[in-house]
């Protein structure tokens, strides 16, 4: 897992990261390498919006992934 704290405000680095596929925000998670979706679209902390460079994965499990999230 691969986390850069340095460009994160948040008090918890990365306390939760989304990513806007398609026009629907997804929450992801780290992961060892990237994915075709790392690839394409960018990763964000969900609380201050810090892009995430690091490779990260969808999480299947989560069901709030089909619902936009309203921030
Ligand atoms: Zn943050």
């Amino acid at each position: 897992m691969t986390i850069d704290p340095d460009t994160c405000s948040c008090s918890t680095p990365w306390p939760r990261l989304t990513a806007v596929i398609e026009q629907r925000e997804y929450t992801v998670t780290p992961a060892a390498e990237h994915s075709p979706a790392s690839a394409l679209h960018l990763a964000r902390c969900a609380l201050c919006g810090a892009p995430y460079t690091a490779p990260w994965k969808r999480i299947r499990e989560d069901p709030n992934q089909l619902v936009p999230t309203a921030l």
